[in-house]
């Protein structure tokens, strides 16, 4: 039967009646569009012009290099006064949170609708100080030469700070629609760990970082033969623990010595120390770390990486770490590293007294009081007293955790910006602002811009001379921070 001469009879049946018909087009249309709209991803749903966003980028990134804001003193209010105009012209509130009117933290928030809690981005305002004579250019021009842009703080951590600039400038010209606030914090004193900075307004201003999640410095990653290798992003940090070791003795002529020497307890206290191994322990992040590692390294590494796991095979693992890869023996367990000795004050008169620093960084996961009756074992001289020096760093904080919608956004993001890029959970060895950021219950994570693996072994990163970033790293960056804001906190 012709189909056509079928749906020109009269029928209360629906797929004979041409009307009908039509309208259910138009609903099936309508329905189809409805179910479209929920699955357009915040990711998908807004066109940045990348090509003039990088101009933009650059243009800010030299300017914040150009202020020198070398800690000490920091005077980071400058850095700080800077991005409080680039935002206000743009019609972004921004706050100066001062504890000294010298070294302001900046805070600015685009509001959402406020349905989920807000996510903190994080970038410090003050770099550490530059020997210039080191320098092949000037620390402090921003240059830009060979496909890099060279300077103080070009990795650490004016990078933080300008694409945490850019992403507000972004989210509010886009007009993006937010499920949660987004606030920018550019702290001042974070390479001192000062009271003036992230301690200030968590102190006394925490009702204007309080987030669900927070980003911050601390990642990276690596660029090897041209190809985006690993993606790191730091969930957890040791902390630090300083005691100071003395030792009493007897006094008198160099010509007669006598046993009771504290320069002799003191070496022998720190030899102890050097040869004492503390325990392994692995967490979620370095288990995942060394699994991660494995699949991205050459066999031989990669063997090492997969016995550190097996508790049969991981003696020998630990052992050749220890002896070459102290990095790693750093993330396996708590260290203890003697950093000043002092006794003496003429070359021929025995001291009473002699003196060690011992730097612990710890373990997230270690008890403190178990580890130093240990050490006091280890030492086992009731000659030497050992004294815990406080507020060296910030108190022990949580890991953040691997199965939170911000770590699927950071590994969403990942995919897009370098997806030939393995991603790698990581432990830092040192600590970042966001250990007393985790503190208040904030799941933080560190991020940060990828490097050559030549830069690296060069050595020309953070804190070095000759500090650079490659332009394209920066970009790439920039739109790094972007799509993972993008993904946790634009509505769908
Ligand atoms: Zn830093």
């Amino acid at each position: 039967m012709n189909h056509r001469k079928s749906i020109k009879k009269f029928s209360f049946g629906p797929y004979r009646f041409p009307l009908f018909r039509c309208c259910r087009t138009i609903i099936c249309s309508v329905l189809f569009v409805l179910v479209l709209i929920p699955i357009i991803e915040a990711q998908e749903r807004y066109t940045v012009p990348w090509d003039k966003v990088a101009n933009e980028t650059l243009e800010h990134f030299q300017a914040l290099i150009r202020i020198d804001t070398s800690n000490p003193p920091g005077n980071e209010t400058k850095a700080a006064e800077y991005l409080k105009g680039v935002l206000e012209r743009e019609g972004i509130s921004a706050k100066l949170l001062a504890l000294d009117p010298k070294r302001a933290n900046l805070v600015a928030r685009i509001r959402g609708n406020g349905f989920k809690r807000p996510i903190l981005v994080m970038g410090h305002t003050d770099v550490v100080g530059v020997q210039r004579e080191k320098w092949s250019v000037d620390p402090f021009a921003a240059v830009r030469k060979d496909g890099y842009v060279w300077g103080r703080g070009t990795l650490d951590d004016k990078q933080d700070v300008t694409a945490g600039l850019m992403l507000m400038l972004l989210l509010k010209r886009q007009g993006v629609k937010l499920h949660r606030d987004v606030i920018l914090l550019c702290e001042a004193g974070e390479e001192s760990f000062d009271k003036e900075g992230v301690r200030h307004v968590i102190d006394k201003h925490w009702e204007e970082i309080d987030a669900e999640f927070a980003l911050a410095e601390g990642g990276g990653g690596v660029i090897r033969d041209g190809k985006a290798q690993s993606v790191n992003i730091a969930t957890t940090e040791k902390y630090r623990n300083l005691v100071q070791l003395v030792a009493k003795g007897r006094s008198g002529h160099a010509s007669v010595p006598t046993p009771d020497s504290a320069v002799l307890k003191i070496a022998n206290a720190v030899i102890k120390i050097g040869a004492w191994v503390p325990p392994m322990q692995l967490s979620e992040t370095t288990r995942t770390y060394f699994e991660k590692l494995a699949e991205i390294s050459p066999p031989e590494a990669a063997a090492r990486y997969r016995a550190i796991l097996d508790p049969a095979k991981q003696t020998e693992a630990e052992r050749y770490f220890a002896r070459n890869e102290p990095r790693h023996n750093s993330l396996i367990r708590t260290t203890l590293a003697p950093t000043i000795l002092k006794a003496g004050f003429r070359s021929n008169v025995i001291p009473s007294e002699a003196e060690a620093i011992i730097d612990i960084r710890a373990l997230p996961e270690e008890d403190m009081v178990q580890f130093h009756k240990r050490l006091e074992e280890v030492i086992r001289d009731p000659g030497i007293e050992i004294k815990l020096v406080s507020g060296v760093g910030p108190d022990k904080a949580p890991a953040s955790k691997l199965d939170t919608k911000m770590w699927a956004a950071l590994e969403k993001t990942q995919k897009r910006i370098y997806p030939e890029a393995t991603l790698l959970p990581m432990m830092l060895t040192g600590f970042s602002d966001l250990s007393p950021i985790r503190s208040k219950g904030v799941q933080a994570y560190g991020i940060g811009p990828l490097m050559l693996e030549k830069d690296r072994l060069e050595g020309v990163g953070a804190h070095a001379d000759n500090e650079r970033i490659l332009e394209k790293s920066l970009h790439d960056y920039v739109q790094f921070v972007w799509y993972a804001v993008l993904e946790i906190a634009g509505t769908k």
